[in-house]
């Protein structure tokens, strides 16, 4: 089979998503599936819904188009604010959308209104991270207004932490929600269906012990895919950390001095201030994989045992084995980070392919 590509284990994000699913169902959290990292791959939407959840959630509106074509009729969830530009699509497909805007949110309604439609819209709230949200002190009028469109439904509050600075979902910040969620419901006497609590990030706090307080919601994306959470990259017990793997052909296998020579510059993906490149320890074999920066984040792979990534370019990521040595034609699994699944999916170079049953 052609390399590089991503070997998807669907029985295995199967069980991820169904563990998640039960193990959140316990303490009255429903799961938003985000799938953007696979570019809402429809094989593993699908399995998703069959393990569970109950909507999906995607960054991006052509993507959600795409699901609406392939015959998926959860609910779908625009995850980033709509584009201006794009309300009218975001209306037609997506059955809510995240937002912070009030020029957004009257256009969503204006375009409702006229597609005879009403429009979920969850309104996030800034708690620290610094990317999407309003302030909790400039809440109260939004929702005001909010509630005076009638084509629009107001579905809650949701916050975003950890995906900017890497602000750690906590009791501190997690209270927060749950105080704003009962503050608007007593002000506005009416019940919010969702208090969105975030992402894979929440579910250390969770796990530690975290009160959900009126937390019923998180939208999955990371944990339910490579079954880590992203702050500290550490892999969420019960869970498949190789649902996804992504493979590649050695192109060279050579025995080669362990120090480069010549006089130094920069290198084509290097930055300016980066020291240079370390030379290698003395006697290990040195290989040439085709895949580079064009297919992968190179930073974002975990090498097999006993490989060492040594640097990558454009099309070459250059390995060191200390073991077995490597031969032409061989091929190497690796672990995708989030950052690196994201852009081999993105990639034309990269090839899919669905692993089902043990192996
Ligand atoms: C990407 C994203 C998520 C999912 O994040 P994971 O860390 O993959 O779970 C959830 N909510 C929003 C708004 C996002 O942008």
């Amino acid at each position: 089979m052609s390399a590089p590509r991503l070997e998807i284990h669907l029985e295995r994000l199967h069980h991820n998503a169904r563990t998640l699913v039960e193990r959140l169902g316990h303490q009255g959290i429903a799961v938003t599936g985000v799938s953007k990292a696979t570019l809402g791959l429809v094989e593993i939407v699908r399995t998703w819904v069959a393990a569970g959840v109950g909507s999906i959630g995607e960054a991006r509106i052509e993507t959600i188009e795409a699901l609406g074509r392939s015959g998926l009729t959860v609910p779908m969830l625009l995850i980033r604010s709509p584009m201006l530009s794009q309300v009218e699509r975001v209306v037609a497909h997506a059955a809510i959308s995240c937002n912070s805007e009030l020029a957004v949110l009257e256009a969503l309604a204006a375009t409702a209104a006229q597609q005879g439609l009403r429009h979920g819209v969850l309104l996030m709230v800034e708690l620290g991270d610094l990317r999407e949200g309003i302030m909790p002190v400039d809440l109260e009028p939004v929702v005001q207004r909010t509630l005076a469109l009638p084509s629009l439904r107001l579905m809650g509050l949701g916050t975003n932490l950890g995906c900017q600075h890497g602000i750690a979902p906590d009791a501190t910040n997690m209270a927060e929600l749950s105080r704003l969620t009962t503050a608007l419901e007593r002000r506005f006497a009416l019940r919010l269906p969702w208090c969105s609590g975030g992402n894979s990030a929440n579910l250390p706090w969770l796990a530690a012990g975290g009160d959900p307080g009126r937390i019923n919601h998180l939208r999955l994306g990371e944990a339910l895919l490579l079954g880590r959470e992203p702050l500290g990259r550490t892999a969420i017990p019960g869970l498949y950390t190789n649902a996804i793997t992504l493979v590649a052909e050695v192109i060279e296998a050579k025995a080669k001095p362990s120090q480069a020579w010549g006089e130094r510059g920069l290198t084509s993906f290097a930055s300016p201030t980066a020291a240079a490149q370390p030379d290698g320890p003395p006697g290990v074999q040195r290989a040439l994989l085709a895949l580079g920066e064009q297919d992968v984040d190179p930073a974002g792979l975990t090498p097999p045992v006993g490989v060492t990534i040594r640097g990558a370019s454009s099309d070459h990521l250059v390995v060191e084995s200390a073991g077995s040595s490597l031969r032409v034609g061989d091929e190497q699994h690796f672990q995708p980070s989030y950052s690196a699944l994201l852009r081999a999916m993105t990639s034309p170079f990269v090839g899919r392919c669905f692993v089902d049953g043990p192996c």
